[in-house]
């Protein structure tokens, strides 16, 4: 399959699990994940009428943004952990970052100045190596990010420990979509290739897709 009968295998998918709960499509923002692809795998992704681009790695994309001038309307989403030390240059180059999990980044970040539309990534399962910050941390953090206008907070992200059952992941998404709404956040950003239906079904605004547009990718 090339990248074309995917996007359109995906956009399929999304529509039925839209009308299985009664939601619309423009309901959901497709975000493609595209880390340890090249940037002409962008480019084709854009040409086909996807805006919202997620990466990992900051300096992985660093070293792609200068190929992507022709992507005028897209949007850069950072979904993977960032170091305090590297929020410079990750506000340099993402629109959004989905993955604030500290006070600390928080106040880095603003230090910048750049105006940013910020997540906050929750940790709900209890897999050490996951990252985000626990839900008991989300009010400090949510308090620290209101002090600077320029950031602006609209929504929570997680991503559940992998599971060959999709409806694994629902334990997950539940939760977090509690915590947003007693937050009043409107964004949930959760869903992966696996288990986007369920999280649409659980209220995800945002998708994170990779490998089900791009097929595998190469590891890290
Ligand atoms: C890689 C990644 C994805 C995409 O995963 P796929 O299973 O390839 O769709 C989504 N979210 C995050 C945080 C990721 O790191």
């Amino acid at each position: 399959m090339n990248l074309r009968d995917r996007h359109e295998a995906v956009e399929e998918r999304i529509q039925r699990a839209v009308q299985r709960c009664g939601r619309k499509r423009e309901d959901i923002t497709l975000v493609a994940v595209t880390k340890l692809f090249p940037a002409d795998v962008l480019v084709q992704a854009y040409e086909l009428g996807m805006l919202d681009f997620g990466e990992n790695y900051v300096q992985e994309f660093a070293a792609k943004l200068p190929h992507l001038s022709r992507l005028t309307e897209a949007r850069f989403h950072l979904i993977g952990h960032l170091q305090s030390n590297k929020a410079r240059t990750a506000s340099d180059l993402f629109h959004v970052i989905q993955t604030v999990d500290s006070a600390k980044l928080a106040r880095r970040l603003a230090a910048v100045g750049k105006p940013l539309e910020i997540m906050i990534e929750v940790k709900l399962s209890e897999e050490e190596s996951k990252s985000g910050a626990p839900p008991e941390a989300l009010s400090g953090i949510a308090g620290a990010l209101r002090e600077f206008p320029h950031l602006r907070l609209t929504g929570l992200m997680t991503m559940p420990p992998w599971s060959e059952d999709p409806e694994r992941s629902r334990a997950y998404f539940s939760p977090l979509r509690e915590l947003a709404e007693e937050h009043r956040l409107p964004h949930l950003s959760m869903g992966m290739s696996h288990d986007f239906e369920v999280a649409i079904e659980e209220g995800a605004t945002h998708i994170r897709v990779g490998t089900a547009l791009f097929g595998r990718r190469k590891k890290a």
